[in-house]
């Protein structure tokens, strides 16, 4: 479905068949040279035929097209093979471009993901069942593409609109929101949705991927939006407001996370096991293992926020990382 959201800005909502996010927000704007795309879907037959009886009602041609990706998860990035034609050029921000690159030239791009869930608590048949339905698995891109690299600050000019690149790490390491400063517009990919709270998740490194997400959120408060063009479901105004939201829920969220490590020393599995989850499931006994795999690095987040602020500490004991409260 294509639908003037905007004036001269298009969505054309792309089926995300087996995510309970349904569909990605794919956007449209045409200029007199070249158009903008950005986003797709995932690398499917339903996101394909969606994109491409979209792309032919806006008789946008792929070959004077500029096709820019908020960030790489599969649901975003998955189709953009299928999209190049000769005169497309992609724009991703350096990290994220570098993943989406990597989700297929290694050998077994997921095993680190796999040995990372068992470290964190994850039996080996539980961790190798999530890691086979792992998004990036089968509905990520499956072709090598040639970005160009974009960084904070840069300037996408479409139609009659200006877009700044905003760097809003967290969500993903190189995620980037589009501004338009005269319009007062968000292009906010998964950095802010309007229903739902982004996913943010940790397995290993160095990075407290929960505080880059609070920066990030700053970051945001500051400008002026007067619209959101989220990478999911529906556009909002109240960009503020939702940022609040989101504050309240994870230091709800980092509350929650701090008292189930009150009693023993536990891995990052077991506290999301503990934790309430938005899931279809009774029990955590019942959820998809790439479900719990989610969860647990939404639960590692909060753990690694909290190590930083000096309420929990984390050991290595017996090839597992086991978090603990600081009295
Ligand atoms: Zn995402």
């Amino acid at each position: 479905m294509v639908e003037e959201v905007y004036p001269s800005i298009f969505r054309m909502e792309i089926p995300i068949p087996r995510s309970p996010l349904k569909a990605t927000n794919s956007y449209v704007i045409k200029g007199a040279e070249r158009t903008l795309l950005i986003d797709s879907g995932q690398n499917c037959e339903e996101s394909l035929a969606a994109i491409r009886a979209g792309l032919s009602e806006l008789s946008v041609d792929l070959a004077q097209t500029d096709i820019f990706v908020t960030h790489m998860h599969a649901d975003h990035s998955g189709l953009l093979p299928f999209l190049r034609q000769e005169g497309t050029r992609f724009f991703a921000s350096a990290a994220d471009a570098d993943v989406i690159n990597h989700m297929f030239t290694e050998a077994d791009p997921l095993e680190s993901l796999r040995v990372a869930a068992c470290e964190n608590g994850f039996a080996p048949e539980e961790a190798a069942a999530a890691i086979r339905r792992h998004p990036g698995n089968d509905i990520g891109s499956r072709d090598a593409l040639q970005f160009e690299t974009v960084v904070d600050g840069a300037v996408f000019a479409a139609g009659p609109f200006r877009f700044r690149c905003i760097a809003t790490p967290g969500h993903t390491q190189g995620h980037i929101c589009l501004y338009e400063a005269d319009h007062k517009l968000l292009i906010s990919g998964d950095h802010i949705l309007g229903d739902i709270s982004p996913n943010i998740t940790y397995y290993w490194g160095e990075q407290n991927p929960l505080q880059q997400f609070w920066r990030s959120l700053r970051l945001v408060e500051g400008l002026d939006v007067k619209k959101v063009l989220p990478g999911h479901r529906r556009l909002f105004d109240d960009c503020h407001g939702r940022i609040e939201e989101l504050f309240t829920h994870h230091r709800h969220r980092l509350d929650e996370a701090y008292a189930i490590v009150k009693t023993e020393p536990m891995t990052g599995y077991q506290v999301a096991a503990g934790m309430t989850w938005d899931m279809v499931y009774r029990t955590w006994d019942e959820v998809a293992p790439v479900q719990k795999f989610f969860a647990t690095g939404e639960a590692l987040a909060h753990l690694r926020y909290l190590m930083a602020e000096g309420k929990v500490a984390c050991e290595q004991r017996g090839g597992r990382y086991l978090y603990s409260q600081i009295a």
